[in-house]
């Protein structure tokens, strides 16, 4: 067992972390309040090759695994920039149309998300499902050679930055006539695909959408894989990597938290010449979230060596756990730095308030804190489902 990064992973680290450094908090800040995206980020970190890092050498990419992009979101975050379309982009759509997409859709998609200049985001939730995905109302229909979709999808982030959004649909099974999960790549300005930006009360430079689809026509070549059976494969190959980078996000923006706290409270004085670092009533809780989100980072390591050496299953418990730790150790951080700071941690300055809402966040998307609990409850220690 090692703790230590390879030589070139220690690099990455070092550069995504310098680069996450030169544009920092208070740009992500300003462009979210200005209703804008982070466009010379991304655009960079693609040049780069951050953004392709776990895409194959033949298209473009990195050749690494998802042990390298957790690096890429965990220290954009830890600079001050957690980049939801990282986990939604690179993480899902590169992962599933890596590996279950047909040689054309890769060909035609993985270089653009390589090297940034293409984005794909994900559409499975919708209203009345919720986190029952078993409840999934969007359905493709057979239309000549092509499809027909029809449904409603909640909380998609990205689509106006988006050249595709990743549907999951149903189709009915011709030998069952059950229901069963396909994927689908619509383009963003296909006719029948409208969509409503939803208020959310998060201060990012990402959106979320409610997503209208009604009959919109897609082309046989739309199905992401060769067939229909590729569907649930595809749709789960997208989890692992999903709850590991959002965990990276949620560490890195941990570490954010309590660096800018116990910068200040080491300097701050307000009794006598000692430092309200030195009071153990600040820096216990600063410790104690810092030893939370180590824990977290830990577990993310594990979850990511999981998966790149192919073991998916007990990936699956692991990126559960690193969610879940990491998800509950950024609300912490997070919270204990704004405590940490007083009066300044409430202001737009000091960059740690303003990401209350993106950590709140963390604990329902992109899995629930309650169906990690489920997940672990069923599968970990064999407990009948309740639900
Ligand atoms: C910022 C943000 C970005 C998002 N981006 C995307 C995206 O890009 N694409 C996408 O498809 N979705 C996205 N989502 C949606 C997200 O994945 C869902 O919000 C999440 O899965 C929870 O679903 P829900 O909101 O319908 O909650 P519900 O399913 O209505 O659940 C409400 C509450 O009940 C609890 N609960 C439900 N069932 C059970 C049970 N059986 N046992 C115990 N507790 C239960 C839940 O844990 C939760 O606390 C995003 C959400 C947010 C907030």
């Amino acid at each position: 067992m090692t703790f230590d990064l390879t030589p070139e992973q220690d690099q990455l680290r070092d550069a995504v972390r310098a680069l996450g450094r030169r544009y920092g908090h208070r740009y992500f800040v300003e462009k979210a309040k200005a209703g804008e995206h982070t466009t010379e980020l991304w655009a960079e970190a693609g040049r780069l090759g951050y953004l392709g890092v776990n895409i194959p050498t033949e298209y473009g990419g990195g050749g690494g695994g998802i042990t390298e992009l957790a690096i890429v979101c965990e220290e954009l975050a830890a600079a001050g920039c957690p980049l939801l379309l990282l986990v939604v982009s690179p993480a899902i759509a590169a992962t599933v149309l890596n590996r279950h997409g047909t040689e054309e859709q890769r060909k035609r998609h993985l270089p653009g998300l390589a090297d940034g200049s293409q984005k794909i985001v994900f559409a499975i939730t919708e209203p009345e499902a919720g986190s029952n995905f078993h409840r999934l109302g969007t359905v493709a229909r057979r239309d000549g050679e092509g499809w027909l979709l029809s449904g409603r999808k909640c909380y998609i982030s990205g689509v106006d930055e988006a050249a595709h959004v990743l549907v999951v649909a149903r189709t009915e099974d011709a030998g069952t006539g059950k229901l069963k999960p396909a994927l689908f790549l619509v383009p963003t300005d296909a006719a029948g695909l409208t969509r409503s930006k939803l208020d959310m009360e998060i201060v990012s430079p990402e959106n979320q959408f409610l997503l209208y689809l009604d009959d919109v026509r897609l082309p046989a070549d739309a199905l992401v894989g060769e067939s229909l059976d590729a569907g649930l494969p595809a749709l789960f190959a997208g989890l692992n990597p999903e709850r590991i980078t959002v965990a990276a996000m949620g560490a890195g923006t941990g570490r954010y938290a309590i660096e800018r706290a116990s910068e200040y409270t080491a300097t701050r004085t307000v009794w006598g010449g000692r430092s309200i670092g030195s009071h153990q009533g600040v820096s216990h809780p600063l410790a104690h979230a810092a030893v939370q989100v180590e824990l977290a980072r830990l577990m993310i390591q594990k979850a990511a060596t999981l998966y790149d050496a192919g073991r998916d299953l007990e990936a699956g418990v692991a990126g559960n756990m690193a969610k879940y730790a990491a998800g509950e150790a950024a609300a912490l951080a997070v919270d204990t730095a704004v405590q940490a700071l007083g009066g300044a941690g409430m202001t737009t300055e000091y960059g740690v308030a303003t990401l209350l809402g993106a950590v709140r966040a963390g604990r329902i998307a992109p899995v629930s804190r309650e169906m990690i609990l489920n997940f672990v409850a069923q599968h970990v220690l064999g407990q009948d489902k309740s639900y």
